[in-house]
Order: structure tokens, then sequence, then C-alpha cells
């Protein structure tokens, strides 16, 4: 199921960067970017083509609404509601009904790797305060009886939350607000637009002059990036261990991404998920996933789901893509001894 690719560029890759290169830019529409600080990310938001510059301003109050809505410590939001309910019935909009309605859904498909309800694990090992601190086997065990995503009820828009438990949207809320921020853009007539969502990005069909997008993939290493995926109208999304995490007194690495079976950082033999799909939310609430499941079981999640491609990085450093992106990713020149293997349906 698994067999080596040719560690050099495809042909047929090289063959389309020759032609980017070559081909005078002959339509240049005008580049409009947006910064935006929300949801504990900064964005940029490009776009191209006369529409873009408002349609951009009508992106960014949206983003805020929505960061007003999923926030876990702003009063007035839904889910600080439904967090502060005491196990009581709490009304919600009809978006965070969606996206939590997507949360579980994907809580369920992936067997509980994506768990909406694991905030108390994550807060307690320091990763919302950044006083990192490492609980003990029983405080995990404690602590883990109060998450699950089973126990939530969405009913409609009403979600009863069981009193002791938290629900926290950040696996999957920037990917959501990526799908949510391409529609608004292509009802306003933009066609061509890149959106960095904190690292989750989003394409608005392909750049101005037609050819794909080139996304650098990081290095989860270190610095730089493996290499170039390219892609279009849609997303990729990559979740790692290496993004944000402490050094424990005991001298090893503990990452944010917590395998909600142990209550302990995952340590899955992964170094970074890359998740590639039409929705950003699916390829949120997968990298996360994935990086909690690890190669084995990642292989055999995308081989029984359809919809979406990967491209994972061992601890080995080796290199893992699924066929149906086998020639859209070429290794930069720095990381030519990385091994690269295709997996096949
Ligand atoms: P980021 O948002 O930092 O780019 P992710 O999309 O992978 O990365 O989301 C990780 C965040 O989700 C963590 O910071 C933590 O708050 C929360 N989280 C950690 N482990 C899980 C998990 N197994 N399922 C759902 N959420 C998780
Ligand atoms: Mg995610």
């Amino acid at each position: 199921m698994w067999r080596k690719r040719n560690k050099f560029v495809s042909l047929l890759l090289l063959f389309a960067l020759l032609l980017s290169g070559c081909s005078a830019q002959s339509k240049s529409a005008e580049e409009h970017t947006a910064g935006v600080f929300a949801m504990g990310t900064y964005m940029t938001l490009t776009a191209y083509g006369e529409s873009a510059e408002e349609a951009l301003t009508l992106s960014e109050n949206r983003i805020k609404e929505l960061e007003a809505l999923w926030s876990t410590t702003d009063e007035n939001s839904d889910i600080y509601k439904v967090n502060h309910s005491g196990g009581a019935r709490t009304e919600v909009s009809e978006e965070t009904a969606e996206i939590l309605q997507f949360a579980l859904d994907m809580a369920e498909q992936t067997g509980g790797s994506l768990e909406p309800t694991i905030s108390p694990v994550v807060t307690a090992w320091g990763f919302i305060s950044g006083e990192y601190n490492i609980p003990t086997d029983e405080e995990l065990t404690d602590l883990l009886q109060n998450t699950g995503y089973e126990k939530v009820l969405l009913e409609e828009n009403v979600v009863t939350l069981p009193d002791g438990m938290q629900l926290d949207l950040g696996a999957v809320g920037k990917g959501y607000t990526g799908d949510i921020i391409a529609e608004l853009l292509k009802e306003q007539g933009v066609t061509s637009a890149l959106l960095d969502i904190g690292g989750n990005i989003q394409m608005v069909g392909r750049k101005p002059d037609g050819s794909r997008w080139r996304l650098g993939i990081q290095n989860p290493f270190g610095e730089g990036s493996l290499g170039v995926l390219e892609s279009e109208d849609g997303a990729v999304v990559t979740s790692g261990n290496y993004e944000r995490y402490f050094i424990g007194g005991d001298g090893k690495q503990y990452g944010h991404i917590i395998d909600p079976s142990t209550g302990y950082p995952a340590e899955s033999g992964l170094a970074s998920v890359s998740i590639i799909a039409k929705e950003g939310r699916l390829c949120d609430a997968l990298s996360t996933a994935i990086y909690v499941m690890g190669l084995d079981e990642a292989t055999e999640y995308w081989k029984e789901n359809e919809g979406f491609e990967m491209l994972l990085v061992t601890s080995e450093n080796e290199i893992y893509l699924t066929e149906g992106i086998e020639d859209d990713f070429a290794l930069n020149e720095n990381f030519s001894d990385m091994e690269i293997y295709v997996i096949t349906r």
C-alpha cells in the first residue's frame, strides 16, 4: 500500500513550473491585502481584481462576527454561554450549531481522535495560560472524566453540555472561517484569492495568471520549508506539535495536540500532517485528528474515507503522500535526502 516515489521533482510538475515561469503575466489583476488579528492568530487575506477591496472589508467584519460567536473568553459568545451554563439547555446561533454539529460528526468519524471537549486537559497542561505544567496521571484520569463528545447534546440550535465539561472549537474554527470567507469572496465576484488564516491556507480559484498556488510546506524540525505543494480552489491545513510546545523539567518536549485517549500530548510518530481538501473545515478537523492517529491509522482512515489528500512527515524524516497529490509536491533542494512514499488505495 506504500511505494517509493522518485525524490526529484516529478516531470509533470517540472513542466508546469517551466510553463508558468515563461508565461507573461498577461492579466495583471490588482492585488489587495488585509491583515486581521482574530481567534488568537494573525490572518492575511489577499484578493485580486476589481471587487477585491470591498470584499476584503466585508471579510474582516465577518471574521470578527464569527470570533464573537466562538470565543471561549468573550462573555457574550455562544461558546462561553454553553461553557458556563452549568448543564442547562443553551440556545446558540445557527452558525454555532452548524460548526458544533460538524465537530461532533468529525469526532465520531475519527473515533474520538478529534475531541471538541478536550479543553480541560489542554488547560491543565498550561497551553491556554502559557504556564506550562506536567499534570499527574491521577489528575489526567480525573480530567478525562469531563471529556467526551458523545455526552454533548445538540438539538437544532440548543446545546446541552454536562456541568464540568468545556467546549473548544479551536481545532476546527479557523478552517470553518476559511470556508465562510472563501464563499463570501466568491459571492462578491472575487475569482482569485489566497487566505492565510493563522497558517491554514484557503484558496479561491487559481493565481491571477491562471497558474496554481505554490504553497510552502513548513519544515517541522526547524527553519524553512521542506518543499512546495501546488494546489487550487480549496484548502491546505497543517498541524504538528512543533507549532506550540514546551520542554518539561524532564527534558522532554510536550506539544499542544492531545491524544484524547490518554490525556498526554500525541506522540504518534508523525512530525506534521497536512490535509488538502475542498473544505477548510475538513482539513482543519482532519489535520488535528490524523496527527493523533499516526501513519498506520491515518492510512486506513484515508482508504475508507473519500474527499481529501494528505502529506505526512514522520519523525523519521520521511514523507508520505496520498496518490491524489503525488505529482503536486516537490522537495526543496536542501531536503533532497528525504525519502518520499506514496500511499495508494
Ligand atoms: P492550531 O489551531 O494551533 O493551528 P490545530 O488545528 O491542530 O492547531 O488545533 C489544536 C488546538 O486544538 C490545540 O491548541 C488545543 O486547544 C485543541 N486540541 C488539542 N488536541 C485536540 C484534539 N485531540 N481534538 C480537538 N482539539 C484539540
Ligand atoms: Mg485543526
